[in-house]
């Protein structure tokens, strides 16, 4: 690291976001400049459809302090913000997206906190405005979920809105995996973090980028990233049931030799060579289930 690199680096992620990108450049340039300390802004276009990419060559023409990262394709909200990440030289990296639905007057309390000597300062939305009762309540289910059943602790009701140490950036960018959770991966690392509330304003423009679809795969690479709860259940449930498989074999057999049920006839052996076969591929999924986990 040289000497001028910038104190903050702000990394916000683009996918069509054409009518945002020049109010959200205003808004950080501003909130930066009363800080008064070198920044520069890393616009990461995540093939963006509309003219966000012109838009953002026409910003980086009259202001050298920002940064294009131009994607071939869209890879999705979390990927981007991992090649801002990556490509961020700063002592302190905001975390910010492009709708301004997270204020950056905000990035200032967090660079307060960061000065105190927390490394990570993570925005808690107290409150969101202007979104459907249904945006609402799948986020505030999703972020309780997730609180619940991994082992790390996710602060609730927090996005990826956060600033984060050089110190954090480094360990997170260390961690190559490829379905990324990155809130976890910065929940995960430790450090000293800290939350600051904010309320969460409307969408400048447009719509949500995060449709159904895309919160499900979301959830599913925090669920599967930070937690072995699903693959547990699994693991015991196929162990259970290789129990109840072995002990239906003297079941079949009392039921045939002792008992005159008819519908055994003739399929006594049968049943119990199924039942014992399958107690041993429970058996054996219980045993790769364990080693399943330990290598992930
Ligand atoms: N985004 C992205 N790629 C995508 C979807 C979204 O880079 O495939 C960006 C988007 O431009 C915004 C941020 O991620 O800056 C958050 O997306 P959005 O506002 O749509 O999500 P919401 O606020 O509705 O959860
Ligand atoms: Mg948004």
């Amino acid at each position: 690291m040289t000497h001028d690199n910038p104190v903050f680096s702000i990394v916000a992620p683009c996918y069509n976001e054409e009518d945002n990108v020049d109010l959200l450049y205003e808004r950080i340039k501003a909130v930066m400049e009363g800080m008064g300390e070198p920044w520069e802004l890393i616009l990461v276009n995540d093939g963006s459809r509309d003219h966000t990419l012109e838009k953002l060559v026409a910003l980086r023409a009259q202001d050298p302090r920002i940064k294009i990262i131009n994607f071939a394709r869209n890879f999705g909200h979390q990927t981007a913000v991992t090649a801002g990440m990556d490509f961020a030289s700063g002592k302190a990296v905001v975390l910010i997206d492009a709708d301004l639905q997270d204020p950056p007057e905000v990035i200032e309390q967090m660079a307060a906190r960061w000065r105190e000597g927390y490394h990570v300062v993570y925005g808690v939305r107290e409150k969101r405005l202007g979104e459907s009762a249904f945006k609402i309540w799948t986020a505030k289910l999703f972020y309780r979920i997730i609180y619940r059943i991994t082992d790390v602790d996710i602060p609730i009701d927090t996005g990826d809105f956060r600033l984060m140490d050089r110190r954090v950036v480094n360990a997170v960018n260390a961690l190559r995996e490829h379905n990324r959770f990155v809130r976890g991966l910065t929940s995960w690392v430790g450090f000293r973090q800290t939350g600051v509330t904010y309320v969460r304003p409307p969408r400048q423009h447009g719509d949500t980028h995060y449709p159904l679809r895309k919160m499900i795969r979301l959830a599913l690479d925090a669920i599967t990233g930070f937690s072995y709860f699903p693959l547990q259940v699994a693991i015991y449930a196929s162990l259970f049931l290789a129990f109840i498989s072995i002990a239906g074999i003297p079941l079949v057999a009392f039921l045939r030799l002792a008992t005159d049920v008819v519908f055994l006839e003739g399929q006594a052996t049968t049943l119990s060579i199924l039942l014992l076969l399958s107690a041993f591929q429970l058996f054996f999924f219980f045993i790769m289930g364990q080693y399943v986990a330990r290598i992930y």
